[in-house]
């Protein structure tokens, strides 16, 4: 039987700034699954920055997304029908297909839930995908003994995260958002050393007072200033988790001009995409989802309502309304 169902399309590539009329929602009929599908009826769909890059026509690490096509992305929800064995109506996955209130799902692609105990939300969160390059970009790092950590983006799904498993590492971590309620929810909340709203002045300045003796790990969300900021205050044998360079992603921003300091400090910049690091998933969720459970770890999520509002909730986030992870309700 055909299932009525409502997806948001890429009606036209952005400029800039996505606006509501680069997205369209669409309403269409799906079929029933085919041998080796599910049909999944989606509850929660995740809204992420490198969405962005995806608008745009222009491949990077993934094909960009197509015109007048659905949107794609993390969300988890309930499987209706099965055409796969491993699978029954009822149970509960993570797939890819989100932006759309219904999907056909290769049942390949399609996980379990498992989140320990934690919300099953969470595993487009704190326990998905953005805890997940909280704990793979710490990893990289290698940290040791003594380090202070500087993360950027820290009231954010990633940044938050990558900021507490820091400290719960035992490091002097200090945050950088941009808010004052984001700044005290750092300090107050999430128990930062010191933290900081980069509207506040020079982030070179800025940081500079907030780790008068220098850093030695940073956490890079943001890119722009903030890189920049960060390899001026960077010690000797200091480590970078290149992880994402938002300040850029609707308007491109020039690179770091103090990149020459690298080679007298011996830094070491390392990108990494947290899908190469999937060997981390098992020990990341055992290590946090305890930690989550006995309140230890904060979890923050701001929550909109309704597919039609996820073209808004994309813009909203990349203006930094978010508080933690962005997420649309969808049932
Ligand atoms: P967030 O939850 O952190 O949301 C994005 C936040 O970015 C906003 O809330 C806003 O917070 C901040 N922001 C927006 N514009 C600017 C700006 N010009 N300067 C500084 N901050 C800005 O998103 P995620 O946690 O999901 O992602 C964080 C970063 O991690 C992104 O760069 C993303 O691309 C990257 N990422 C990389 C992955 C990888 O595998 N390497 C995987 C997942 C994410 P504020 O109010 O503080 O400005």
């Amino acid at each position: 039987m055909a299932q009525p169902t409502r997806e948001i399309h890429l009606a036209a590539r952005p400029e800039g700034e996505p606006k509501p009329s680069d997205f369209r929602l669409v309403e269409t009929e799906l079929p029933g699954p085919g041998p080796g599908e599910l049909l999944v009826r989606s509850t929660w769909m995740s809204v992420d920055p490198y969405m962005r890059g995806r608008m745009n026509d222009a491949r990077s690490y993934v094909e960009p997304f197509r015109l007048d096509a659905p949107l794609e992305g993390g969300a988890i929800g309930e499987v209706l029908a099965s055409g796969d064995e491993r699978f029954s109506p009822g149970d509960v996955v993570r797939h890819f297909a989100g932006w759309r209130e219904h999907a056909i799902v290769d049942a390949g692609s399609a996980e379990p839930v498992e989140t320990l105990g934690a919300p099953q939300r969470y595993a487009l969160g704190a326990l998905g995908m953005p805890g997940l390059t909280a704990y793979t970009g710490l990893h990289l790092a290698e940290l040791r003994e003594g380090d202070v950590v500087f993360v950027s983006g820290a009231a954010g799904a990633v940044g938050s995260m990558a900021a507490q498993l820091a400290k719960l590492r035992g490091h002097t971590v200090i945050g950088s958002a941009g808010s004052p309620a984001k700044v005290a929810l750092l300090r107050d909340e999430l128990g930062l050393d010191a933290a900081f709203d980069y509207h506040g002045g020079r982030v070179a300045d800025l940081l500079a007072a907030a780790a008068p003796d220098g850093i030695d790990v940073y956490f890079d969300n943001v890119g722009g200033e903030h890189l920049e900021a960060a390899i001026g205050a960077m010690r000797l044998r200091g480590r970078i988790s290149m992880c994402g360079s938002i300040a850029g992603y609707n308007t491109p921003q020039p690179g770091p001009r103090n990149i020459g300091l690298s080679v007298g400090k011996r830094l070491t910049l390392r990108g990494f995409i947290v899908g190469d690091h999937a060997d981390l998933q098992l020990p990341f969720v055992r290590e946090v989802a305890p930690r989550i459970n006995d309140g230890t770890i904060v979890v923050r999520e701001t929550v909109v309502e309704g597919l039609e509002q996820a073209p808004q909730a994309l813009i909203d986030m990349l203006r930094g309304a978010n508080t933690g992870k962005m997420l649309v309700k969808l049932a």
